[in-house]
């Protein structure tokens, strides 16, 4: 808990909570704040505390003026180190464990995006404190409720750590609101030694005129039952561009090399929560359910009536998915 007993006078504890704060990590795309990120505020101004976001790399000023539009946003600090750049979780641990080692920052809060689980649980390590992954609930500061299992079982979590870390789950919280540019306190923070040899090389990025998987309102998946490359890109691609969708895909279309790893969903790929996921030719094994089975609405499309996908499905057709999928698409 809080580090303070039970006998605690009353003024020690109004002290206390006068003091106590969260610290939010704030990651952009150029000037921009992520979705994921957006949505961590959200889940950051629950908590009730005053906030100080964290922004770190060559952009971090510029993006500093679109926090301000946050209203819940107290101060904001900035570490513009080119070092940062690329969010390496070497290179970002040791200054995010800095600012919080000795600090009245009694939460520190994270998008669980892959940053932020990549460099979360090193924070915890540093700090000796047991982060609190993926949430999807904040039931107060210290107790929050996250998906376990491949989300087949939900868990109400208790911290008894002084200062409390987690990440959360961005598609169980809307995005905070963005409003009139405000003058909120910014504060430079110094490049903190790494003490350590990574750096950044080279990235391949996808390049994809296509909606973010993570964050569409719509998303065409595509199975093993495409049967191969050419036939994932002949009927989900088409789909996906009447929708101005987002494509996704399940392990084994992964595995097969149908698209792109970046596009997987599921308990160890992307977790999603779009208004409409198109399911096709998938089977709809727990760990693809694991990340679609908060979508708003899903269409299932599977020759087997039995298929567990149509146990979550809210439209269900039982057919052969080179039948249904350009008939679907030229009507659309
Ligand atoms: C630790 C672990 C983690 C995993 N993580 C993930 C994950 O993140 N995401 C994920 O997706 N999987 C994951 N998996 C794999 C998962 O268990 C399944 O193997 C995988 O989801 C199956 O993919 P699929 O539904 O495309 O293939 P299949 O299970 O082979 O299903 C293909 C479906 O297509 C249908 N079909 C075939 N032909 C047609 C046709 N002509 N018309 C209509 N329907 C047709 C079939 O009836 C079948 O239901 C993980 C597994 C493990 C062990």
């Amino acid at each position: 808990m809080f580090g303070l007993s039970r006998t605690a006078g009353l003024s020690q504890r109004m002290a206390f909570a006068r003091l106590s704060s969260t610290l939010a990590f704030v990651e952009t795309t150029g000037s921009k704040i992520t979705p994921s990120s957006l949505s961590a505020l959200t889940a950051a101004q629950e908590l009730g505390k005053p906030i100080t976001t964290l922004l770190v790399g060559p952009h971090a000023a510029e993006a500093a003026k679109e926090v301000s539009k946050v209203a819940s946003v107290d101060k904001i600090l900035v570490s513009p180190s080119e070092k940062y750049d690329h969010y390496l979780p070497e290179q970002v641990s040791p200054l995010v464990a800095s600012l919080l080692k000795d600090s009245d920052y009694t939460n520190f809060v994270v998008a669980a995006s892959t940053v932020g689980k990549n460099f979360l649980p090193r924070v915890g390590a540093i700090l000796d404190l047991q982060p609190i992954s993926d949430i999807i609930k904040v039931v107060s500061p210290d107790t929050f409720v996250r998906p376990t299992y491949a989300g087949n079982a939900i868990l109400t979590v208790k911290s008894k750590d002084s200062q409390v870390l987690f990440s959360v789950r961005s598609s169980a919280f809307a995005p905070v609101e963005l409003k009139d540019a405000r003058d909120v306190p910014v504060e430079e923070v110094p490049y903190v030694e790494a003490g350590n040899s990574a750096e950044f090389v080279s990235e391949e990025l996808v390049k994809s005129e296509r909606p973010d998987l993570g964050s569409a309102k719509i998303v065409v998946a595509g199975g093993r039952g495409l049967k191969n490359k050419e036939e994932f890109d002949r009927l989900i691609t088409p789909l996906a561009e009447k929708l101005n969708a987002a494509i996704g895909a399940s392990r084994a279309a992964v595995d097969a090399g149908f698209c792109d790893n970046s596009l997987q969903v599921g308990q160890t790929g992307k977790v999603v929560a779009p208004d409409l996921y198109i399911a096709v030719g998938i089977s709809g094994a727990i760990q693809h359910l694991a990340g679609m089975k908060d979508a708003k609405t899903i269409v299932a499309i599977n020759k087997d009536e039995e298929a567990p996908i149509f146990s979550v499905a809210d439209v269900g057709i039982v057919g052969d998915v080179f039948e249904i999928v350009p008939e679907l698409t030229a009507k659309i």
